[in-house]
């Protein structure tokens, strides 16, 4: 499963970040383009986090809307899916600019 993968990374972010104090809060950042489903990721950091910093912290999710830009007329597109069309010119040149990542946004540790 792709999502246990990422999730086992991000755990390993903040545990590196947290430098050993109790982690109270996450807030990750994930973009609609990036193929990553929230409520997986969710699920798997249940489980990755157990016996870390990270364990029991409440994880919030906010999704990113996927943002392109057409290569042909310079159009920005949003887009909720990795691929489309260019509104303005019909173009599927599509370059994404933003909502493909995954980022560990805030860590509010107590
Ligand atoms: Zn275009």
């Amino acid at each position: 499963m792709h999502e246990l993968k990422i999730t086992q990374n991000v755990v390993a972010t903040i545990s590196k970040r947290a430098k050993g104090a109790k982690v109270q809060r996450v807030l990750l950042e994930i973009g609609k383009l990036s193929g990553i489903m929230p409520e997986a990721v969710r699920y798997c950091f249940d489980v990755c986090s157990q016996g870390t910093v990270a364990e029991g912290a409440i994880l919030a999710i906010q999704e990113i809307p996927g943002l392109a830009r057409c290569s042909k007329c310079g159009a920005e597109i949003p887009l909720d899916k990795p691929l489309g069309v260019c509104e303005e010119c019909g173009s599927v040149e599509l370059v994404m600019i933003r909502g493909q990542d995954l980022k560990v946004k805030e860590i509010e540790m107590g």
